[in-house]
């Protein structure tokens, strides 16, 4: 895969672990369990600043613009679609031999898309 692709991936993960993280009930829950969720947070938005810092600034621009516009930036392509906007892809995209081997984006959203199979 795409290293450039699989950073972006990543970063949506690192989001999405802290977003779960900072929510007030799992928050709670995890207090409630004896871990420190607060000190993970922090932990995790390390990891994102030095993940973002190697990413190119351009994809980093348009994922920060998508995730505030979509609260998700990458998606993956599930069923020939766009998991993101559930747009049917152009044909060119399957004709594809190389698939995750650059960074594409939805014709539709302008979401990051990533194959899974
Ligand atoms: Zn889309």
């Amino acid at each position: 895969m795409n290293k450039e692709l699989e950073k972006l991936i990543s970063l949506h993960d690192l989001d999405v672990m802290i977003s779960d993280l900072a929510n007030n009930d799992i928050n709670k829950q995890e207090k409630k369990l004896g871990l420190s969720p607060d000190s993970a947070v922090k932990e995790l938005r390390k990891m994102r600043a030095e993940l973002a810092s190697t990413i190119d600034r351009k994809h980093r621009d348009m994922y920060d613009r998508l995730a505030g516009h979509y609260g998700n930036a990458v998606v993956p392509v599930v069923n020939l679609r766009c998991s993101g906007c559930l747009t049917q892809l152009p044909t060119a995209f399957f004709a594809s031999q190389n698939r995750n081997d650059q960074v594409e984006t939805c014709p539709s959203c302008g979401r990051f898309i990533y194959w899974c199979d």
